[in-house]
């Protein structure tokens, strides 16, 4: 049987790096895409390794349309197929509306949501060609509820939801899945950031009163790239400990 791949963008740290080695615990061989973090993004490729899979990592901007475009074909070229896409990268740079900098509106559009973009783009001739395929885009708990000091996080991850949805129409009559992840709070970089006060705030809206792990993300991530999931396609889910309900 021909060993399966999945691409997982933004895969060198944080919620993309649990998925990445979440996917090869399945047995998938791993592209890795990364954009600033080379060394995290060896050291996910040997996790993999250690599962026994191929992993190889690819440096690419994926709000860069013509970069996502080489990336695909090299990923091709090395794997022989991509069977699962996840859009995984993703950016913050918060402030609030009156104080947001029109270049801070543009970075998180360029790469949360025109990066997306750019990857379905790409794939799809791919899956399409293969008469299958997956795609899982990470949207946010935000982009369905905003949020004071986000507005451009919230319209990049609201915009997600759009794509996921009319890529889902597009692509069914080819086999190709399309669906989205809308995390809550996780303990990752991103979080980090958050001061002890903005802490208690999340906690209190949160029904299970824990942040997720990545590895929480990873286990629906893997659900819905894999035939598990085959009658889902145009879903948003919610992973949020019961915040938003
Ligand atoms: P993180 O720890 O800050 O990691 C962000 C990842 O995105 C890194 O791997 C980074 O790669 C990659 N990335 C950023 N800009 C990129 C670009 N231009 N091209 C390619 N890759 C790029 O964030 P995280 O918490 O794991 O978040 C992962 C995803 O989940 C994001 O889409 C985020 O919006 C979403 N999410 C997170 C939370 C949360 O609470 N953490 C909640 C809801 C949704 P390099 O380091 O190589 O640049």
């Amino acid at each position: 049987m021909e060993t399966k791949c999945v691409l997982v963008t933004g895969a060198g740290r944080g919620i993309g790096k649990a998925i990445a080695i979440a996917y090869a615990k399945e047995g998938y061989q791993v592209a890795i895409n990364y954009n600033g973090s080379e060394e995290a993004a060896k050291e996910t490729a040997a996790l993999c390794e250690k599962e026994g899979v191929k992993a190889k990592i690819y440096r690419c901007n994926v709000a860069d349309f013509h970069a996502v475009e080489e990336m695909m074909k090299a990923v091709l070229t090395d794997f022989g197929s991509i069977d699962v896409l996840v859009n995984n990268s993703g950016i913050t740079k918060d402030g609030l509306l009156l104080r947001m900098k029109e270049e801070d509106f543009d970075r998180v559009i360029q790469v949360n949501l025109k990066g997306s973009f750019n990857c379905i783009r790409h794939v799809a001739r791919i899956m399409m060609k293969q008469r299958h395929g997956a795609i899982v885009n990470m949207s946010s708990v935000v982009g369905i509820r905003g949020n004071i000091g986000q507005m451009n996080y919230a319209a990049s991850k609201a915009g997600v939801i759009g794509l996921t949805k009319s890529a889902a129409k597009e692509l069914a009559p080819r086999n190709i899945r399309v669906n989205a992840i809308a995390p809550g709070f996780v303990e990752t970089e991103m979080t980090d950031a958050l001061s002890e006060e903005a802490r208690r705030a999340a906690m209190e809206v949160i029904a299970l009163k824990r942040f997720a792990s990545a590895q929480d993300i990873a286990n629906l991530a893997v659900f819905l790239g894999t035939d598990k999931s085959s009658y889902i396609t145009g879903q948003t889910i919610s992973i949020d400990g019961g915040m938003a309900m």
